[in-house]
C-alpha cells in the first residue's frame, strides 16, 4: 500500500496525529535505574509513598519546645530548661509540664510541648538554665506553631508521582525523601537519524561549489537529547537509491524509529518516500501544513519511519508539531496540546486559507494593549536565522484567510513546545 489518503486531499494535522497516534503502542520494556540516571526518563509506573514526611513532629526552627498552657500574660514567663533535642539525636528524657526543651530545626518533638518558641523571641540565661517571653510574645503563640507535623508534606499510601512523568529533579528528590534508591523507568526509544542530500557537505569539511552544509541533523539530534531519545546518527545519504536503501532496512532492524529529512518533496528525488514503501508501507505523506506539508509517514517491520522535509525551518516544525507527540507517546508519556496563548497580532499577513500554517514570532508586553506578537520579516523556509530569532510561532487555523493588525492570535511559546531555555 502507498500514498493512500492523501492524492485527493491532504490530511489535516488533526487527522494525521490521530491517526499515527492511534498506531503506535507506547514502549514497554522497564529499566530500573540508580536516582542519578533518572534525570528526564519517564517513569513506568506509579510510585507512591510508603513513609509519612516528614515521619515525625519536628521542629520549623531553632528555639524551645513547650506547652502552650505554661504560658503566662502576667508577669512574663519563665521556664527551666530540662533538656535538648537536636536534628538527628532525639531527647532522650521526657519533656514535663513547666519545662522548657532546647530544639533545633528538624529535630523530633519530645512526647507533650506543643509549641516551639523562636530563640530569638526568647530572654535566655547565660547558662541557658532558664528562659524567660514577653507576655507579647506568649500571647501570640499559637498551639502548634512552628511544629511541622507528622505526614504534613507526604502521607504513606499516596501516589506520589504518576506513571507517564518525565522525571524532574524535584520529582527524583521526592522519591529520594521516601528512602527509594531506583526508580523504574520505559526504556528509551533508539532513533536513528539520516539527512539525504547530494549538494550537502558535513561541517568542518571543505564547502564545494554548489554544495551547503548540512544543519538537519544538528538540529533534530538536539530535539531528540532533549525528549530522552537514544540517537544514532547514520550521517548524510547521497541521494541514491542504492546508498538509502541498505541504511534505512539495517536501521529499521535496529531501531525504534527512523527519522530522515530531505528527499520527500514531489519532483525532486523522492527517494526516501519511494525507499520507505519498498522496505515496508507508507500510511500517508502529505499534510495541509505550512511549513512541512511533504511529511512522510510510514512503517518498515516494527519501524517508525518518518521522513521530514529537507528546508531547515519545515524539518524543525515537522519535528515539533508532529514527530513531537509521535515520540512522546512511544516513550509513555500522556500527548500533552502545546501550550496556546491568545495575544494581539502586531503584523499583516495575507495567505490563501486551507493549511494550518506557523509563522515564526516572538511576544513585545505593551502597557496598553498586553502582548504583541510580531512575526520575522521573512517567511521563507530556508530561512533557519528566523528560528534561532523568534521565541515561539504564531499559530494560523486552516480557514484562517489572514491577520489584519489587532486580531487576536494564537502563540505557541517555544517553552511548551519543550524547547525552553536552560
Ligand atoms: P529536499 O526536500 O531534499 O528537496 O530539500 C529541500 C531544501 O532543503 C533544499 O534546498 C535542500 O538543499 C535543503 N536541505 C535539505 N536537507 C538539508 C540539510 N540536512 N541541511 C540543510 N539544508 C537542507
Ligand atoms: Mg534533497
Amino acid at each position: 500500500m502507498s500514498d493512500c489518503r492523501s492524492e485527493d486531499r491532504l490530511l489535516t494535522l488533526a487527522e494525521a496525529l490521530a491517526a499515527a497516534l492511534d498506531s503506535i503502542q507506547p514502549l514497554r520494556e522497564v529499566e530500573t535505574t540508580p536516582l542519578l540516571d533518572a534525570y528526564g526518563r519517564v517513569l513506568a509506573a506509579d510510585v507512591s509513598a510508603r513513609l509519612d514526611v516528614p515521619p515525625h513532629d519536628n521542629s520549623a526552627m531553632d528555639g524551645f519546645a513547650l506547652y502552650q498552657v505554661d504560658l503566662r500574660l502576667d508577669p512574663p514567663t519563665r521556664l527551666p530548661v530540662v533538656g535538648q533535642a537536636l536534628a538527628g539525636h532525639p531527647c532522650s528524657g521526657i519533656a514535663l509540664r513547666g519545662a522548657a526543651v532546647r530544639i533545633t530545626t528538624g529535630a523530633m518533638l519530645p512526647d507533650g510541648p506543643d509549641v516551639v518558641v523562636m530563640q530569638e523571641q526568647c530572654l535566655i540565661a547565660p547558662d541557658e538554665s532558664w528562659i524567660e517571653l514577653e507576655p507579647k510574645i506568649a500571647a501570640r503563640l499559637k498551639l502548634g506553631e512552628n511544629i511541622r507535623r507528622r505526614g504534613e508534606d507526604v502521607q504513606a499510601g499516596t501516589v506520589l508521582l504518576p506513571r507517564g512523568l518525565r522525571l524532574r529533579p524535584q520529582d527524583v528528590a521526592l522519591a529520594a525523601g521516601q528512602g527509594m534508591a531506583m526508580l523504574d523507568v520505559v526504556r528509551q526509544p533508539r532513533v536513528a537519524v539520516a539527512s539525504t542530500g547530494d549538494e550537502l557537505c558535513e561541517p568542518g569539511g571543505m564547502l564545494p561549489s554548489g554544495g551547503i552544509y548540512e544543519s538537519n541533523r544538528y538540529a533534530l539530534i538536539g530535539l531528540l537529547r532533549r525528549l530522552g531519545c537514544q540517537v544514532t546518527d547514520l550521517g548524510i545519504l547521497r541521494d541514491d537509491r542504492a546508498v538509502v536503501l541498505p541504511v534505512l532496512r539495517e536501521a529499521a532492524a535496529r531501531h525504534d524509529v527512523l527519522l530522515t529529512s530531505g528527499g520527500v518533496s514531489v519532483g525532486t528525488a523522492d527517494l526516501v518516500k519511494d525507499v520507505i514503501a519498498e522496505l515496508g508501507r507508507i500510511e500517508f505523506w502529505r499534510l495541509a501544513v505550512k511549513p512541512g506539508k511533504p511529511v512522510t509517514f510510514g512503517r518498515i517491520g516494527a519501524c517508525l519511519a518518518l521522513g521530514l522535509p529537507g528546508n531547515p525551518v519545515s524539518v524543525m516544525v515537522a519535528f515539533l508539531m508532529f514527530a513531537r507527540p509521535l515520540l512522546l507517546k512511544l516513550m509513555g508519556m500522556a500527548p500533552a496540546e502545546p501550550l496556546r496563548l491568545r495575544v494581539t497580532a502586531d503584523f499583516a499577513f495575507r495567505r490563501k486559507p486551507g493549511r494550518r500554517e506557523w509563522l515564526r514570532a516572538r511576544l513585545r508586553q505593551d502597557p496598553e494593549r498586553g502582548p504583541l506578537a510580531t512575526i520575522y520579516h521573512t517567511n521563507s523556509s530556508g530561512a533557519l536565522s528566523s528560528l534561532v530569532w523568534a521565541e515561539g510561532l504564531v499559530e494560523l487555523a486552516e480557514a484562517c484567510a489572514g491577520v489584519a493588525p489587532g486580531d487576536a492570535v494564537d502563540y505557541l511559546p517555544f517553552s511548551g513546545l519543550g524547547l525552553y531555555d536552560e
